[in-house]
């Protein structure tokens, strides 16, 4: 690991056409892109739509580690959301693929466009429970006990 190497995690989550392969599609195409390698993935997840509608949600976090900024992270998960036919036609839709950056290192972003670590993860079961599946150190246990009501099983 060079010194601008940047451990980050990031979400992902499908509930159109077949969520499950989307995901392990975009796993792929993660550990091929320029400067990100995939270090560890957690399990898939099944989770019911929270604050978005149509089918069951299949869900996953990936540890990455990267030579890449942010930005430029970000830009490089968008082309994976393009290229499995993301669309955004209103604000939470079903989608074919959705890619969150959630954490960058120790990073604290603000920007237009990229804010981290992701500001709605801890309120989300299919973030926090995978999450803590590959980084236990990063979740506490108050934080997994304030998302238990929501229904998630792997797959
Ligand atoms: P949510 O952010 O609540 O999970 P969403 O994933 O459905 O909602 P999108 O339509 O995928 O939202 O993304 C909207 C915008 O969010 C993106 O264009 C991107 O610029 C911005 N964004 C801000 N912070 C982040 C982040 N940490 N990871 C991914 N996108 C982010
Ligand atoms: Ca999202
Ligand atoms: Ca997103």
């Amino acid at each position: 690991m060079s010194r601008t190497d940047v451990t980050a995690f990031v979400a992902l989550g499908a509930n159109l056409g077949d969520a499950a392969q989307s995901l392990r599609d975009a796993l792929t195409a993660l550990g091929v892109a320029p400067g990100i390698r995939v270090v560890r993935t957690s399990s898939l997840y099944r989770t019911a739509p929270l604050e978005s509608s149509g089918p069951d949600y299949v869900n996953a976090v990936a540890e990455v580690s990267t030579t890449l900024t942010a930005p430029a992270l970000l830009d490089a998960l968008q082309a994976i959301e393009e290229q499995a036919g993301r669309e955004r036609p209103y604000r939470n839709a079903p989608r074919t693929l959705d890619l969150d950056l959630l954490l960058f290192g120790g990073a604290l972003i603000d920007s237009p466009r990229l804010t981290v670590p992701h500001p709605r993860m801890g309120q989300r079961a299919f973030v926090l429970v995978p999450l803590a599946e590959i980084a236990p150190s990063l979740v506490s246990t108050v934080q997994l006990d304030a998302v238990a009501d929501q229904v998630i099983e792997a797959l």
